[in-house]
């Protein structure tokens, strides 16, 4: 079974409390052929929470240690999102997943451009945290 990011399922885990659903990744999570994951409530982050971006590099400089996850107050949100990964890492390869559908721009699930540390709404080439990770162990990722 491949895995989906849960707010394109419906589920209302975003930092603003609600989903970005996606018709398609909703079919297919209630067929059973998708099961739907949130990186950043998997590490206990609350909903809602304050929206975080990731400054000084991309997903796979967080998981080298030489880039941090900021929320916009200025906490350290770093530990919670390579958490939310590697939680998220182990739920794909327990259902053997192959691939990921993965919500666009998110500084956990983003893939290919995020934003870029500014909070300004400003995108930058990269992946989140969560893709970084899943791309690194052989799953495809798949931006939704
Ligand atoms: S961490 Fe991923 S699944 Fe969770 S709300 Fe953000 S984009 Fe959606």
């Amino acid at each position: 079974m491949d895995i989906a990011s849960a707010c394109l399922a419906g589920k209302k885990c975003r930092y603003d409390g609600e989903s970005r659903e996606d018709p398609k990744i909703k079919e297919m999570v209630e067929r059973g052929e998708v099961k739907a994951v949130c990186p950043e409530c998997m590490a206990r982050l609350p909903i809602p929470r304050c929206p975080s971006e990731i400054v000084g590099g991309d997903g796979g400089d967080v998981l080298l240690g030489s880039a941090m996850v900021l929320g916009r107050d200025g906490s350290d949100r770093t530990k919670e999102f390579i958490d939310g990964a590697r939680k998220t890492l182990a739920a794909a390869k327990k259902c053997g997943a192959r691939r990921a559908y993965m919500k666009a721009k998110s500084p956990s699930c983003g893939c290919g451009a995020i934003y870029d540390g500014t909070f300004s709404r400003t995108l930058k080439k990269g992946d989140g945290v969560t893709s970084a990770l899943l791309k690194k162990n052989g799953i495809d990722v798949t931006e939704v």
